[in-house]
C-alpha cells in the first residue's frame, strides 16, 4: 500500500505530535494515525511518548534549537565543573550532570571537561602498570648499583691489603712486626667501613629478594681477604675467623632493629599496617612486615642463631669453635703467620695433596714420602710437625707462634 505522506521532516513529525497531544490524544493513538499517514518507520512510540511528554510540560519548540542552546555554556557553569572535578577526581560524567541546575546532554558535559578544562581520564589500572614497572626496574638498578659500588670499595680493600703486604717486606724488627698496625684487624675495619655500610645499606627493605646472594658473593670475597683462607675453604669459616657475622643474620639483626623501632613510632604512616598487615596475595612476597614478626616472635639473638648454625654444620675442625662470636686470637699477627694460621685451622692450604687435587702438581706426597695433607704437616710430618697440636696452634702459644715464623713451607 501506498502511503499518503513519506520522509517527513522531524520537526513536521513533531508539529503533528504537538498538534495531536494538544487535541488530548493518547501517545498509542498519536503513534497510529503516524504510522498511517508517514508509514512503519518514521517514529517509534518511545520517541512519540517522550515528545507527547515535552509537549504536555509546555514546551513548543519541535526544533532541535535547545540542543545547540545546551552547548553555548556559561563561564559559571565551567567553573562549576571544575570545582566538581577537582574536589572528586573520581567523579563521573552522569554525576556531574545530577550535579547541575541546568539540563545538559552527556556530549557537551564530554566536551567541557576534556576540551574546555584539558582533564585526561586516566586508568587506574595503567598507573598501577607503571608503578610497578618503575619498582621494578628501580630494585633492578638497585640491586646493580649496591653491587658496582661494592666492588669498587672492594677493589680498595684489596689495594689496602696490598699495602699491608708491601709495607710487611720493608725490614722490619719482629718484635715491631708483631704490632704493625696493618694487620687482620686494621683489615677487618676497613671492610665493614667501607664493604659491609655499602653492602647492608636499606638491608630491611631488600632483605627478602632472592638476589642477596649476589651481594654475598662479593662480602665472601672481603672475608676471604681479610682471613686469607683459600677459595675452596668453607664458607661458614670466613665470618668466624674475620670476626664478622654471617651477612644474612647481619641483615636479619637490621630488620628485626628496624621493626621493632617502626612498632615504637605510632606516629609513622607506616605503623597502622604494621598493626593489621595486609593480606598476601603472593607466596613469594616476603615484606618487612612477616620478617620483622616472625624475628620478633622468635626473638631472635644474633650471636645465638650464629651458634646454633655453627653447630649444626659439619664444618672440619669445627671444635675449635665453642662460640663463633667470640674473637678468635691471632687476629694481630703478622700477615704471613695469620694466613698460614687460618689455613692450619680450615684444613685448605696449598699443601702437596690438595695442590694435586686443584690440578697444580703432579706429586701429592711431602719430603717424607707420606700424601701431604694440612694436618700431615701439623701432626704427624717428622719433618715439620708441631708438637702441641691444632688446639696449641689454634690459641696462638708463644710456641705455636715459633713454629710458624720457622716453617720453612709456603702453604
Ligand atoms: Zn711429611
Amino acid at each position: 500500500m501506498e502511503l499518503p505522506l513519506s520522509s517527513p521532516a522531524k520537526c513536521e513529525l513533531r508539529s503533528v505530535i504537538l498538534f495531536l497531544s494538544a487535541k488530548n490524544n493518547s501517545p498509542v493513538e498519536i503513534h497510529r494515525q503516524l504510522v498511517e499517514v508517514y508509514g512503519e518507520k518514521c517514529m517509534d512510540i518511545k520517541n512519540v511518548r517522550k515528545w507527547c511528554r515535552e509537549f504536555n510540560e509546555g514546551r513548543i519548540n519541535v526544533h532541535d534549537e535547545q540542543r545547540s542552546g545546551r552547548s553555548s555554556l556559561s563561564e559559571s557553569t565551567v567553573a562549576r565543573i571544575d570545582e566538581m572535578v577537582r574536589a572528586n577526581r573520581r567523579i563521573t560524567l552522569e554525576e556531574i550532570e545530577d550535579g547541575l541546575n541546568e539540563d545538559f546532554s552527556h556530549f557537551s558535559v564530554h566536551k567541557i571537561v576534556s576540551n574546555t578544562l584539558g582533564y585526561r581520564k586516566v586508568s587506574a589500572r595503567w598507573v598501577d602498570k607503571c608503578l610497578k614497572e618503575a619498582a621494578g626496574e628501580w630494585y633492578n638498578t638497585g640491586i646493580t648499583k649496591l653491587v658496582d659500588r661494592m666492588k669498587k670499595r672492594f677493589m680498595k680493600t684489596s689495594e689496602a691489603l696490598h699495602w699491608t703486604r708491601k709495607q710487611q717486606k720493608i725490614d722490619m724488627d719482629p718484635e715491631e712486626q708483631l704490632y704493625t698496625p696493618n694487620d687482620a684487624n686494621t683489615l677487618r675495619t676497613s671492610a665493614l667501613a667501607l664493604i659491609f655500610s655499602t653492602a647492608e645499606y636499606c638491608a630491611p627493605v631488600w632483605e627478602g629478594s632472592c638476589h642477596t646472594k649476589l651481594i654475598d658473593t662479593q662480602l665472601n670475597s672481603t672475608l676471604r681477604i681479610i682471613t686469607g683462607v683459600c677459595q675452596p675453604t668453607r664458607i661458614d669459616w670466613l665470618p668466624v675467623l674475620a670476626h664478622i657475622s654471617p651477612p644474612e643474620l647481619r641483615r636479619n639483626e637490621a630488620t628485626k632493629k628496624m621493626y621493632q623501632k617502626l612498632l615504637d613510632s605510632p606516629d609513622l604512616e607506616i605503623n597502622p599496617i604494621l598493626q593489621s598487615p595486609p593480606k598476601h596475595r603472593l607466596k613469594s612476597r616476603n615484606p618487612i612486615w612477616s620478617r620483622g614478626n616472625q624475628l620478633l616472635s622468635q626473638n631472635f639473638n644474633i650471636s645465638e642463631a650464629w651458634t646454633n648454625s655453627w653447630i649444626s654444620s659439619d664444618i672440619p675442625n669445627k671444635n675449635l669453635i665453642t662460640s663463633p662470636s667470640v674473637k678468635i686470637p691471632g687476629l694481630s699477627l703478622p700477615r704471613r703467620e695469620w694466613v698460614l694460621l687460618n689455613r692450619f685451622r680450615t684444613g685448605q692450604g696449598r699443601c702437596a695433596e690438595l695442590m694435586k687435587l686443584w690440578g697444580y702438581t703432579k706429586d701429592p706426597n711431602c719430603a717424607c714420602n707420606v700424601p701431604q695433607s694440612m694436618s700431615h704437616i701439623l701432626d704427624d710430618c717428622p719433618l715439620y710437625k708441631f708438637n702441641g697440636g691444632i688446639s696449641n696452634l689454634h690459641s696462638v702459644t708463644p710456641e705455636a707462634l715459633n713454629w710458624l715464623k720457622a716453617l720453612p713451607l709456603r702453604l
